[in-house]
C-alpha cells in the first residue's frame, strides 16, 4: 500500500486559507511515491471539496460532523485521532498557525510521533530527508535530519508558494466517518471583536504600530495612515502592552507571520521577536526617532524622526502628490 501524506485543510472566515495551498506545495516536495490527501473537516464541506478538486492532490477526504463546524481543540483533536487510525498515514501536515500550534503538540504526545514545527524548507539528499526551521527567535536556522518514517509537520506561513490549480484533472472525493463524544467541551459561538481589521496574513500593505505611538491618539494616527494608503494595521508587543490594541494584531514570534508587499514600521524598535514575523515583507519602511534603532538594519527606507510629524506629512503627500 502507498504511503499517505495528509494535509489538514484550514479555513479563514469560511474560505479555505492560503496556508492550505502552501501545505500542498510542501507535500509535493515530500511526496516521493506517497499519495497526497487533503482532509476537510467541518459541516457541509462538499461544495468546498468540489472547488478544491483541481488542486494537485490525489484525494480529498471529507470528515463532516456538527461538532466540527468551527475549529475547537477537543473535537478536532478527537476527529484527527480517528482519521489517523483509519488512514494510517506516514505524514500529517498543516500550517504553523493558531490551529496547527494548538493541536499538533497534543497529537504528537498522544500518538508518540515526532513533531517538526515551523518548517521553512525540506530537502532530500541521497534519500536522506532534511528540514530547516528558525530557532532562537529566528537568529539561527536549524537543519534537522528526519530519521523516522512517520512524523507530523507544521510549516511556516508565507515561506512556501501557494499551489496553483491544475485544470486538466479532478481528484476523487470520499467521506470518512468519525465518532466524537458529545460530552467533550465544544465551541458554541464566536464573537467578532470590533477592533479586528482585515486578514493580516493576506494583506498587501501593513502599517505596523509600536510602543512609539504612545497612546490611543497615536494608534488612531496609524489607522488613519493605513486607511489612506489602503493598508491593514499590525502591531508590536510594545503597542499591545500600551493597551490600545488587540493582541490578535501582533506580528512576530508569538504573533502572526506576514509577507506583505509593503510594511511600514512606525515607532517599532526592531526586536528580533518582532522581526521574525515581518522580514518576509518585500519592502520595509521604518519610521523611528532613534537613528540607531535596530529596525533600520532590515529597513529598505529609513525615516529618522517623530512619527507624529512624519505620518501627517506622508498622508498629505499621498493626498496631494
Ligand atoms: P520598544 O522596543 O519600546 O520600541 C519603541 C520604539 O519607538 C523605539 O525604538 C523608539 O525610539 C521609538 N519611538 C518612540 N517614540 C517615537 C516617536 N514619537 N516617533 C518615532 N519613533 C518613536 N514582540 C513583538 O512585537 N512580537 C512578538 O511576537 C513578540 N514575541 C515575544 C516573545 C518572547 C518570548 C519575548 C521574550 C518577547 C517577545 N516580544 C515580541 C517582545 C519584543 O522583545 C519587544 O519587547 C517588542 O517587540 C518591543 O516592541 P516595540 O518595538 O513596539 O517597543
Amino acid at each position: 500500500m502507498k504511503d499517505k501524506i495528509i494535509i489538514l485543510g484550514e479555513y479563514q472566515q469560511d474560505k479555505i486559507s492560503s496556508i492550505t495551498l502552501e501545505c500542498i506545495s510542501a507535500a509535493k516536495q515530500l511526496q516521493g511515491e506517497a499519495e497526497i490527501i487533503l482532509l476537510l473537516m467541518g459541516e457541509d464541506r462538499k461544495k468546498d471539496a468540489c472547488e478544491l478538486q483541481q488542486y494537485d492532490v490525489d484525494q480529498i477526504v471529507l470528515v463532516e460532523h456538527p461538532l466540527l463546524s468551527r475549529f475547537s481543540n477537543e473535537p478536532y483533536a478527537k476527529a484527527l485521532l480517528s482519521v489517523w487510525d483509519q488512514l494510517n498515514p506516514a505524514i500529517l501536515l498543516w500550517g504553523h498557525t493558531d490551529i496547527g500550534k494548538a493541536i499538533s503538540p497534543y497529537l504528537s504526545e498522544k500518538l508518540d510521533i515526532p513533531l517538526y514545527s515551523n518548517v521553512e524548507s525540506v530537502e532530500y539528499n541521497e534519500k536522506r530527508l532534511f528540514l530547516t526551521r528558525p530557532v532562537y527567535s529566528g537568529k539561527l536556522i536549524e537543519k534537522i535530519e528526519v530519521n523516522t518514517p512517520t512524523f507530523f509537520l507544521t510549516i511556516k506561513p508565507k515561506k512556501w508558494k501557494a499551489s496553483q490549480k491544475k485544470l486538466e484533472r479532478n481528484c476523487t472525493i470520499r467521506s470518512l466517518k468519525v465518532k466524537i463524544d458529545k460530552s467533550i467541551p465544544t465551541l458554541i459561538g464566536l464573537e467578532q471583536k470590533k477592533q479586528q481589521t482585515l486578514n493580516l496574513e493576506d494583506a498587501k500593505i501593513i502599517v505596523g504600530a509600536g510602543r512609539g505611538i504612545q497612546n490611543e491618539e497615536g494608534f488612531a494616527l496609524i489607522n488613519q495612515l493605513a486607511k489612506t494608503i489602503g493598508g491593514t494595521v499590525g502591531v508590536s508587543r510594545g503597542a499591545v502592552e500600551l493597551g490600545v490594541c488587540d493582541a490578535s494584531m501582533q506580528l512576530g514570534q508569538t504573533g502572526k507571520t506576514v509577507a506583505p508587499d509593503l510594511y511600514i514600521a512606525c515607532g517599532i524598535s526592531g526586536a528580533i521577536q518582532h522581526l521574525v514575523g515581518v522580514t518576509s515583507a518585500k519592502t520595509i519602511i521604518a519610521i523611528n526617532k532613534d537613528p540607531h534603532a535596530p529596525i533600520f538594519e532590515v529597513a529598505d527606507y529609513a525615516i529618522v524622526g517623530d512619527l507624529f510629524e512624519i505620518i501627517p506629512a506622508l498622508m498629505k503627500e499621498w493626498d496631494n502628490p
